[in-house]
């Protein structure tokens, strides 16, 4: 995506400034993804779900659920686990970290089977995957990482680097923007062991260029770990072509796998016979049932599990990655510009001169699925938009992030949110 120039989807819309929500109906109409939206729980009134919220912004942090997924979860407990008992772990269970992975690295993630699973929660994976990559390097004693990722990455690296003597190299991050590759190739250098990176920005939005990135730590010798929690399911991601050699993402976000639902994992093949992660649980083991002696890595990627998979987790995120399969994370990508382009449009028009400010990349290019709003009252301004069902969040300093899942938010949503941001910022600010 960093090689097309995206066209600017409102360079002719006179109706942007006269009347939005009428804009926001005709973008509706045009889209080839709207029909998607109906597929998630509780966005149209029915008496079987919850009254719909006005909007929501928060797709990014947990997505809704998928109709879908209603069905296959009630099926699961009554013919999955209550039919099949404990034979299901041999008939299926046993095989689906990796099936899932499977279907997720060719819809989402442009990797080759045998190298994407599902695992522990991000902050678990991560764990085990860096220090993997630094026991693999023992004579470098350096990890990079950014002050503006996530505090759970932060917080993950700092105890590898306690517990294996190594140095921390710390990029200083725009926390309007990210990281870029001159940034990468100033701190890289013969002492790194592995550089951690977010592909979007948490706080911004900001979308790395994880190709060059990816080639400017390889150039140093170094092993790459790359943060995929908000980018997987809204921009596509293409770690074979990039010659990524690990990563981690939520399924939790825009893959709607629900609240807490494990993270998934990518090994590069070529390294997955020369790492060994650190939590040596019976089930990464060659034969599991052998109950052996001691503990015998599996050869590929079963021996970065741990303990028993937590399968009913992993079930409900199989909905969206069909979805994405049907129509292609291309489109997504696309609704998703087009989605924070409209927002962006709204937010100039009403919130400027409010006093907000854009502390997100202005180039789509650079930008993920969600922006964010700075102005000093933002924390109060998400309290009352809560209670009046519109639902946004909030992130120190002054940030309103607006995040915008592509397959379940409509253009509507966009010019309804705003208006009421605009609204509820304008009350504050006369108060
Ligand atoms: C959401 C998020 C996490 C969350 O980690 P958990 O272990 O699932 O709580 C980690 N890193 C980043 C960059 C995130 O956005």
């Amino acid at each position: 995506m960093t090689d097309t120039p995206t066209d600017d989807p409102f360079a002719d819309d006179e109706a942007l400034d006269g009347d939005p929500l009428a804009a926001a109906r005709a973008l509706d109409a045009a889209d080839p993804l709207a029909a998607y939206r109906e597929r998630f729980v509780g966005v149209t009134p029915s008496a079987a779900t919850p009254e719909p919220v006005l909007a929501y912004f928060d797709g990014n942090s947990l997505g809704r659920p998928a109709v879908a997924s209603v069905e296959r979860l009630q099926r699961f407990v009554i013919d999955g686990w209550g039919g099949r008992l404990i034979r299901g772990w041999d008939e299926e269970w046993m095989e689906l970290p990796f099936r899932i992975g499977d279907d997720l690295g060719s819809t989402a993630l442009g990797a080759g089977t045998g190298q994407v699973f599902i695992g522990d929660s991000t902050t678990v994976l991560l764990y085990k995957l860096a220090r993997a990559a630094v026991d693999s390097l023992p004579e470098r004693s350096e990890i990079v990482l950014d002050t503006d990722n996530f505090p759970t990455d932060r917080y993950v690296l700092d105890g590898i680097a306690r517990e294996r003597g190594l140095d921390l190299v710390w990029i200083e991050a725009d926390t309007e923007a990210g990281v870029t590759p001159e940034q990468v190739s100033a701190a890289v250098g013969p002492r790194t062991a592995l550089v951690v990176l977010s592909h979007v920005a948490y706080r911004s939005g900001f979308l790395a260029d994880a190709r060059a990135i990816t080639r400017i730590v390889h150039d140093a010798g170094a092993l790459v770990l790359w943060d995929l929690c908000h980018s997987a399911g809204s921009v596509p991601v293409e770690l074979d072509d990039w010659e990524v050699d690990l990563a981690v993402g939520c399924t939790y976000k825009y893959l709607n796998g629900g609240p807490g639902s494990p993270a998934f994992g990518y090994v590069n093949e070529r390294l997955q016979s020369r790492l060994v992660q650190p939590i040596q649980g019976w089930m990464g083991v060659r034969d599991v049932f052998l109950m052996g002696p001691e503990y015998q890595p599996a050869d590929g990627l079963r021996r970065f599990l741990s303990g028993t998979p937590p399968i009913v987790g992993m079930l409900a995120l199989q909905d969206t990655v069909a979805m994405i399969r049907e129509c292609g994370i291309q489109a997504v990508r696309d609704k998703s510009v087009a989605l924070t382009e409209f927002a962006l449009r709204l937010a100039e028009t009403w919130l400027t001169p409010l006093g907000v400010a854009l502390a997100s990349p202005r180039d789509p290019e650079r930008r993920g699925g969600h922006l964010t709003l700075n102005h000093p009252a933002m924390r109060e301004v998400t309290a009352r938009l809560w209670e009046r069902d519109v639902i946004p969040d909030y992130r120190d300093p002054g940030g309103l992030r607006i995040g915008l899942s592509p397959l379940s938010t409509s253009f509507e949503e966009v010019a309804v949110g705003l208006a009421a941001v605009r609204d509820v910022l304008g009350e504050l600010i006369h108060e």
